[in-house]
This record gives structure tokens, sequence and C-alpha cells, in this order.
């Protein structure tokens, strides 16, 4: 595995590179200092990002919700272009797409980009499964859908909480969370969708719930419709993912990462992530 890390940055109407190391942003940046912006998780695999399009289309939308100025798609495919100019076909990576309020009150935004390998942890999670907890987001499951301060549904970099549950199910020895609402109906991972198979057909939980609308459970959803298997969107609970022959935390880096312990509790794939994974390699 190589451990080349690029960086690539739009100012004034042109793509800079900088090294790994070499500071790009100011200390007054407000995407720092208050996480004011937006970002995606692009994977990067034989040398190019197959999935562009649909994380530029969800970036958009994101800096919408947040009244950012998206420096817009020529400026974000001339930024991976440059991280990806050489890099080996042979390994995976994860290329970050950044969008912050700059210094605020008109100023320019600060658009990056990041390329990197994918960790060998998360290389290993999406083979052999990953052991899940649910935790409570606290938040009524219809709230977000009423209140736009929320952000519901926009990949902000205000991801301190999701990062911090990931902690908290590491220190209950497992890797992995499913947000639930505070009435308890499934929400999506810290950082995944959730997905799971009962009588056949793949479920996930409803949109107007606030999650992130994921790329990857999309292009499963519809890759799955056209191979004659049924998809739907259900508004579960975690008893549903304990009835469930299968369970995936799904996102576009990872992959679909099979849960083969839910609270503790083990569980199978009934020999179906098999299936997901080439669905989804389609
Ligand atoms: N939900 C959240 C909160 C995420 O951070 C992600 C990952 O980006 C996802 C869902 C899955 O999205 P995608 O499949 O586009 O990676």
């Amino acid at each position: 595995m190589i451990d080349e890390r690029r960086v690539a940055l739009w100012r004034d109407g042109e793509v800079l590179t900088a090294k790994p190391d070499e500071p790009v942003v100011t200390a007054f940046d407000l995407g720092l200092g208050r996480g004011d912006g937006v970002f995606e998780s692009v994977l990067v695999v034989g040398g190019s990002t197959p999935h562009l399009d649909a994380h530029l289309a969800r970036l958009a939308r994101s800096a919408a919700v947040l009244s950012l100025a998206d420096p817009g798609e020529r400026a974000w495919r001339a930024l991976v272009g440059s991280v990806l100019a050489g890099w080996p076909a042979e390994v995976e990576g994860a290329c970050r797409l950044f969008l912050t309020r700059g210094l605020g009150e008109g100023s320019a935004p600060t658009v990056l980009a990041l390329l990197a390998p994918v960790t060998g942890e998360v290389l290993r999670q999406r083979t052999e499964g990953i052991a899940a907890v649910t935790l409570s987001l606290g938040v009524p499951a219809g709230f977000r859908a009423q209140a736009p301060w929320l952000l519901g549904g926009a990949k902000t970099l205000s991801y301190a909480v999701n990062m911090a549950a990931l902690r908290h199910a590491h220190t209950l020895g497992a890797d992995d969370v499913v947000l639930t609402s505070l009435e308890g109906r499934l929400l999506e991972g810290p950082t995944s969708t959730v997905v799971w198979s009962t009588g056949g057909v793949l479920h996930t939980p409803p949109l107007d719930t606030g999650i992130l609308a994921g790329t990857t459970m999309q292009r499963l959803f519809a890759r799955a419709a056209q191979a004659g298997r049924p998809t739907a969107v259900t508004p579960g609970t975690v008893a549903d993912l304990h009835r469930a022959d299968a369970v995936w935390l799904v996102s576009g880096i990872r992959g679909a990462a099979a849960v083969h312990t839910l609270d503790g509790v083990r569980r199978g794939d009934a020999g179906l992530s098999a299936e997901v994974r080439e669905l989804l390699a389609r």
C-alpha cells in the first residue's frame, strides 16, 4: 500500500496543488472554527472516480442548503483530475472534497480536494463485516423535515457528533453505529446508510427523517430493481434489524459492510452479501 497523500485547491479560478503537510487554509477559516461547510467522500478505483457525478450532485444540494457559494462542477472536476493524475490504478483511494465558507462576509469559499489511500481497517471491515451498536440521536423522526436549521440531508463538515458516536461504539467493543430517532426509528450510520433484507426485499429508512441520501444505497437500489430484486423505503425499528435476513451499513468508500453483530447479538447475512456486492460492482 502506498502512503501517498495529495492536495489540490481552487483559488481565483484555477487549480493549485499543495504538499500534504503544507497549510492551505487560514486560521480564521469558518470551516475550521465552526464546521461551516460541506464535503463529499468519493471512491477512487482503477485510477478513476466512477461515481463522481452523484457526489457532485449531492455536494451542490448540500451547498445550497447552507447557502454556500459553490464554485461549480468545472472547478470540482478540475480538482479531482489534478489529485488523480498518475494515481496507481491498483490502489483504491478516498478523494475528499471540501467546501467551506472561507472567511465569511462574502469572501471566496475554501475549495479543496484531498486524496489518500483507503485505509486497511476500512478494507478489513468491507470484507469481514462489522459489529454495530444502536444509539439514539435524541431527535423525533419527523422533526428535521420541518427544521431547516438542523440541516437534515446536507453533508456538512459538522461531524463531531458522528465521530463521537463512533468512538462511543469503540468503547463498547463495536466498529460502528446505527443511529435511531427519539421514538426508536432507524435513521442511518454516522458515515453510512442502513440497508436490510427481509423476505427478499431490500429496505432502507425514509429520507424525510433528515438522513443523508446515500449515493451507494441509491446505486444499490437502482441496480437491484434492474435485476428484479424488489426494494422499499421502510420506517423500520431496531427489532426489524434483528428479524432481518441481513443488515448492511453502506457507503461510498467501504461499500456494503455486513453487520455480523448488532447490540452484542451475533447475526448472519443469509449469503446475501455476495449478491449485494455484485450489484454494487456492476
Ligand atoms: N449517511 C451519512 C451520515 C454519511 O456520512 C454517509 C457517507 O458519506 C452516508 C450516509 C452514505 O453516503 P454515500 O453512500 O454517498 O457514501
